[in-house]
């Protein structure tokens, strides 16, 4: 008997699984809330949080889909361009006729061995019709950086208060006294925009960080050092050397000295930021203490006057459609074997669930490899499924941190080493492929 399937999103990762399914020879159903694919690449999509002018922040090479090379030979294509990779990998393989658009997923209730995925599916004229639908598997491909994280404030602000979720262009900045909490790489990229439109631009940052430069030595920075990774030690001592020899010492800016080492959290591949805290275009400013009307009063006993406040201060991971249980909810995320498997298998898997620096959509892609092995094993020969099954739950699970010490915050609860996770995703694919020995 053929099972059914299911797939939600149609970005990067859920047109990742879709092929990886269609190369398997496993048919399934898509179910995109947007209009059209490309996930948050599509800045006309209701739920992206791209804005104007961003760009790919990995280099292309790194991030592109091995089997579908990017047509452009820029290092750094503009999110338009990233559009248009999506399609057309979606008309070069025939993914597109296997979505739903415009249907978003409401509900899954398990049902036996399977799911009841609810959906709601809306016309051209906006008319509702309740989709009610059995499948066996599904896949979450719904993406991570949807759902603002919004910390809480002492005090009250009296300006006007937005998260980066909403920034689309500068239009809200003209003319404002801006503050950004938060430096990570949107923040940065919006402080960048921020400085040729603003009255005034500061950032709010708790810790330091790292700046990498987008280009080493004349080449992106992210394409040195493939293949032979360094030992984590090792390549941290390097570099940070390296870092301190191109972009300084961020301290001499303002920033407060990273309490942990580099890779130990996210890398801002920013240094733009630098040259504008150079120029006297941007400054740093201390952790908040509280909001009270126009002033924000900052920890070191400082304070400001702002029109704007944006908060960059991330994302929370969100599968709003499904009880916590089923997917082993454990801290601030889904503790899934690879990021992938609920270890009771229970027919739900989770592409894109994923953060490294140079994961790329090739290791999301290579998550959707992972999913089609096993779900070919359980249509052609369950012995090996279970084999699956039965390593998984017996043996602890691998570490993916790829010997980094990974700081202790929510959004890096599912973070992992790119070559570990990579490795590790590999090996499974591997015993998912051998062939069962009888005992003899
Ligand atoms: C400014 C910015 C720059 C970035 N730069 C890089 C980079 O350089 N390199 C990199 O690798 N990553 C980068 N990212 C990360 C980005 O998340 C990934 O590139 C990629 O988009 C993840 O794909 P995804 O399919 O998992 O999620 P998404 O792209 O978010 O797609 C999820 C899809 O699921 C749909 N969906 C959500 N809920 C439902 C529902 N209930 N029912 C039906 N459909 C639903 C959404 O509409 C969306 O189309 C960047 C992100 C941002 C915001």
């Amino acid at each position: 008997m053929t099972r059914s399937y299911a797939v939600i999103g149609a970005g990067p990762s859920g047109l990742a699984v879709m092929r990886a399914l269609q190369k398997a020879g496993i048919e399934a159903t898509g179910f995109e809330a947007s209009h059209d694919v490309g996930g948050l690449w599509d800045i006309t999509n209701p739920r992206s949080t791209m804005y104007a002018s961003a760009h790919l922040i990995s280099s292309r090479t790194t991030t592109e889909f091995a089997e579908f090379p990017m047509d452009s030979d820029v290092d750094y294509p503009g999110h338009r361009v990233l559009k248009r990779y999506f399609d057309d990998y979606a008309d070069a393989f025939g993914l597109r006729d296997r979505f739903r658009f415009d249907t978003r997923v409401d509900r899954l209730e398990r049902d036996g061995e399977g799911w009841i995925l609810r959906a709601t599916a809306r016309d051209a004229e906006g008319v509702e019709t309740a989709v009610q639908e059995r499948y066996d598997g599904v896949v979450l491909a719904n993406g991570t950086l949807a759902e603002p994280n919004v910390p809480a404030f002492a005090g009250a602000f009296s300006g006007e208060l937005m998260h980066t979720s909403a920034y689309k262009d500068p239009s809200p900045l003209t003319g404002r006294r801006v503050l950004i909490i938060g430096a990570g790489n949107s923040g940065c990229d919006i402080a960048v925009d921020a400085v040729h439109h603003a009255a005034s631009v500061e950032m709010s940052v708790r810790r330091g960080y790292y700046f990498v430069p987008r280009y080493l030595f004349g080449r992106p920075s992210d394409t040195l050092n493939q293949g032979r990774p360094l030992p984590a030690r090792l390549k941290q001592a390097v570099d940070s050397r390296v870092l301190r020899a191109f972009t300084g010492d961020p301290v001499r800016f303002g920033f407060p000295k990273p309490d942990y080492r580099i890779y130990e959290s996210h890398p801002i591949v920013n240094t733009l930021v630098l040259n504008h805290l150079g120029q006297g275009d941007l400054r740093i400013r201390a952790d908040v203490e509280c909001f009270d009307g126009s002033t924000v009063r900052f920890r070191d006993g400082t304070s400001g006057d702002y029109d704007l406040v944006l908060l960059a201060t991330g994302y929370t991971l969100d599968y709003p459609f499904v009880d916590r249980e089923h997917l082993n909810w454990t801290g601030a995320s889904p503790r899934l074997f690879l990021n992938v498997f609920p270890p009771s298998f229970n027919g739900l898997f989770v592409c894109g669930m994923i953060e490294a620096s140079g994961i790329g959509w090739q290791g999301r892609y290579e998550q959707a490899e992972l999913i089609a092995a096993y779900l070919a094993a359980v249509e052609q020969d369950p012995a090996r499924a279970a084999r699956f099954r039965a390593r998984v739950g017996a043996r602890a699970w691998p570490d993916l941190t790829g010997g980094y010490r990974y700081l202790g915050l929510a959004r890096m609860s599912y973070y992992v080493n790119k070559d570990a996770y990579r490795n590790a995703v590999r090996r499974e694919k591997a015993e998912l492929a051998a062939p069962v020995r009888e005992a003899s």
